[in-house]
């Protein structure tokens, strides 16, 4: 959590956003808020300074000029931190490589000078000499026992070194990964979630199945109840969806009022009973205004479905699951389309996503 601002502080910097919202235009949406926060609380000295350069100019900040800065200033940022973090790690390997060149060749030295104290041995005439030969011994033995000591000590600190930066890369992972509002994952994390159930799958999505659901007419929710509402259906939407699947489903916040399911071995039929049993829960769903009141109209979700076939695309099978849900959407709402096979779709008879169930 990078914000640390007190409960009255944090009502004082929302009594001296709303106006620049109103001033400068801008959705009332989680990046412009997020724009203004960080750039009155100086948390985010980046964007201070470019948005203080672009302000000197007086006309007001268009919509598209907000979201080139939050994309820029905020979402970029926890990228560029892993890459630090990522540049970090690489520096630590180095030095170990080094670490362990170098023992390499103090261990070889070690091996040369014993070497020479045999043929010295063969060739004295004296006490003298041979104590030489223990003195030159001894000397190169605590060397070598010096430099072990350090390699040990060197290996240790670089080691808990890496132990911490993996921790920390973790955590910046998740968060990278992680949709704030729902606590489900982003489509980052989606794709990377999706990327790893593939690999210990031999690569292949085949036999699973993918799924959309959008919130109907969403935007009427946000125009009749105020956008903190529609956060709560959307939040609704993400515990109803995230109660519907089974543990090895992956789920996330695909974006706005839309979300994504990778349902692994389940056939379409499988996956189109599971977003059914979305469609209903969620229509059944009462959602309170501001934790009183009930919403006085239902909110209702369609969704698109799609069978992935073997070796198609993960963004193949996610373009044939949005034509269903948009078939969904032209079929009335409220209701599951599937897509045609992807065989049907690449030989062109795949116009039609057959209705299966629903209001619509
Ligand atoms: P349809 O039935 O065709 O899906 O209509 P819709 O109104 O749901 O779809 P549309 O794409 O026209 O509007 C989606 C709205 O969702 C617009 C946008 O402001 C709103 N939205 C996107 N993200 C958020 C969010 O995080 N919170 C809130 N409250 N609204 C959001
Ligand atoms: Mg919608
Ligand atoms: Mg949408």
């Amino acid at each position: 959590m990078r914000y640390r601002e007190s409960e009255s502080e944090s009502a004082e910097l929302l009594r001296m956003i709303l106006p620049r919202i109103a001033r400068h235009g801008g959705c009332y949406m989680p990046s412009t808020y997020a724009l203004w926060y960080e750039y009155l609380t100086g948390v985010n000295p980046k964007l201070v300074a470019a948005l203080d350069q672009r302000l000197k100019n007086e006309a007001p900040l268009a919509q598209t000029e907000i979201e080139a800065f939050y994309s820029k200033f905020i979402d970029a940022r926890e990228a560029s931190t892993l890459e630090a973090y990522q540049a970090g790690l690489g520096e630590l390997l180095r030095r170990l490589g080094e670490i362990a060149a170098s023992s390499g060749a103090g261990t070889a030295e070690y091996a040369r000078a014993l070497a020479q104290c045999q043929q010295d041995l063969a060739s004295i005439s004296d006490a003298g000499g041979v104590q030489r030969i223990i003195s030159s011994l001894v000397t190169s033995t605590n060397a070598v026992r010096e430099s072990t000591q350090t390699l040990q000590k060197e290996v240790a600190a670089t080691r808990d070194e890496m132990q911490q930066l993996r921790g920390q890369m973790g955590a910046l992972q998740n968060l990278a990964q992680t949709d704030p509002l729902t606590r489900l994952r982003n489509r980052r994390g989606f794709e990377q979630a999706v990327a790893d159930y593939a690999l210990r799958s031999d690569g292949d999505l085949g036999g699973c199945s993918v799924l959309i659901a959008d919130i109907d007419y969403f935007k009427r929710v946000n125009d009749s109840y105020g956008h903190l509402v529609g956060d709560q259906v959307i939040r609704a939407l993400a515990q109803v969806l995230q109660n519907c699947i089974k543990g090895r489903d992956i789920a996330a916040r695909w974006g706005g009022e839309e979300f994504i399911a990778l349902l692994p071995e389940t056939p379409g039929e499988g996956a189109v009973m599971l977003a059914e049993q979305l469609r209903v829960a969620f229509g059944k769903t009462r959602i309170k205004r501001g934790g009183k009141q009930d919403l006085n109209d239902t909110v209702t979700i369609s969704i698109g479905v799609a069978q992935i076939a073997s070796g198609e695309p993960l963004e193949q099978a996610v373009g044939r699951a949005d034509s269903a849900l948009y078939q969904a959407k032209n079929g009335g709402r409220n209701c599951v389309r599937v897509a045609p096979p992807a065989a049907d779709v690449a030989a062109g008879h795949g116009d039609d996503a057959p209705p299966v169930a629903g209001a619509g």
